[in-house]
């Protein structure tokens, strides 16, 4: 969120008091002379003689109260998109690149880059390709099955013991899927050589610069003509494609962890997750716990005293 500090006298707080009556707030911070808010922005004055803006419209309401000179601190407003977008994009030839399975407990990472040609878009719309967030996991694997017959991709699936072995080595999540993009999209590249997309969006999971941070170490890296987006699944039907296989991999791959354990493992990380560890615990040991879960999620620890 936007906010701006400023230090001010207590002439000019007593004043600013008096001028945001309507949107004082009953309560006020501790250390607070006062708190007043409103849709666009709230303020909290300090005894201090610190005030601070914060909210959409912080660095206006705080314009007119202080000048350069009162200001401790500012942040402005980061815009959602680190880097610039080509306009029809679109429509463009691309390759997208999305995740599954972070934030699940139990099963694997899987990355996907995939290609689309921009005369496959209409095919693919045919096909019902989406943000796969709107798609249930039965149509899920209904389109993934279609899809990975029409269209180059490359899926990378990360075993929990790699992901633990990594994490132990101090690897981020960040640096994980910063690599696992990298390394899908040049497996893509190769395979459709001599072939060129127009261009890479990837579902942005950390700045642009971060994720270059994060691949620096690599022996090929990918930086031409690569595009970072949120909610890049609505931007280019690669993206969609690509998280829709990609969760096709992460459901197929939770059957087989499944079968292993001899009962159905749950998604996410809620409670649920952590009976069915401790289930798991029970029946192959503790030692087993590494090849089927991200064993630093807070869920091991609940585990392990639901096992006792
Ligand atoms: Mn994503």
């Amino acid at each position: 969120m936007p906010n701006t500090v400023l230090m001010l006298s207590k002439e000019t707080i007593r004043t600013m008091k008096d001028y945001y009556k309507a949107n004082l707030k009953d309560s006020t911070p501790p250390g607070a002379h006062f708190a007043a808010k409103s849709t666009t922005f709230s303020i909290a004055a300090y005894h201090s003689g610190k005030v601070l803006f914060q909210g959409k419209e912080a660095e206006k309401e705080a314009a007119k109260w202080g000048t350069e000179k009162n200001i401790v601190s500012t942040k402005k407003n980061v815009p959602k998109s680190s880097s610039p977008l080509p306009t029809g994009i679109t429509t463009m030839s691309l390759i997208g690149t999305d995740e599954v399975g972070t934030g699940d407990y139990f099963g694997p990472i899987t990355v996907v880059a995939a290609f689309v040609r921009q005369d496959q878009l209409e095919l693919l719309k045919e096909y019902g390709v989406k943000d796969s967030k709107h798609l249930t996991d039965p149509i899920i694997i209904e389109i993934a099955k279609k899809l990975i017959k029409t269209i180059p991709y490359s899926l990378l699936t990360l075993p929990n013991e790699k992901y633990n072995e990594r994490q132990a080595q101090g690897w981020t999540q960040g640096k994980i899927k910063a690599v696992l993009h990298n390394q899908a999209i040049l497996h893509l590249l190769n395979k459709i050589e001599p072939e060129q997309p127009e261009g890479i969006l990837i579902d942005q999971f950390a700045e642009k610069a971060i994720y270059y941070k994060h691949i620096r170490d690599q022996p090929s890296i990918v930086r031409e003509n690569v595009f970072f987006s949120t909610k890049a699944e609505g931007i280019h039907l690669s993206v969609a494609a690509a998280s829709i296989i990609a969760r096709y991999a992460f459901l197929r791959a939770m059957d087989q962890l499944s079968d292993e354990a001899g009962f159905t493992l749950p998604k996410g990380a809620g409670a649920k997750v952590d009976l069915a560890a401790a289930k798991l615990i029970k029946k192959h040991g503790v030692d087993k716990l590494g090849h089927f879960v991200k064993v630093h999620f807070a869920n091991t620890g609940k585990a392990k005293k639901l096992s006792l």
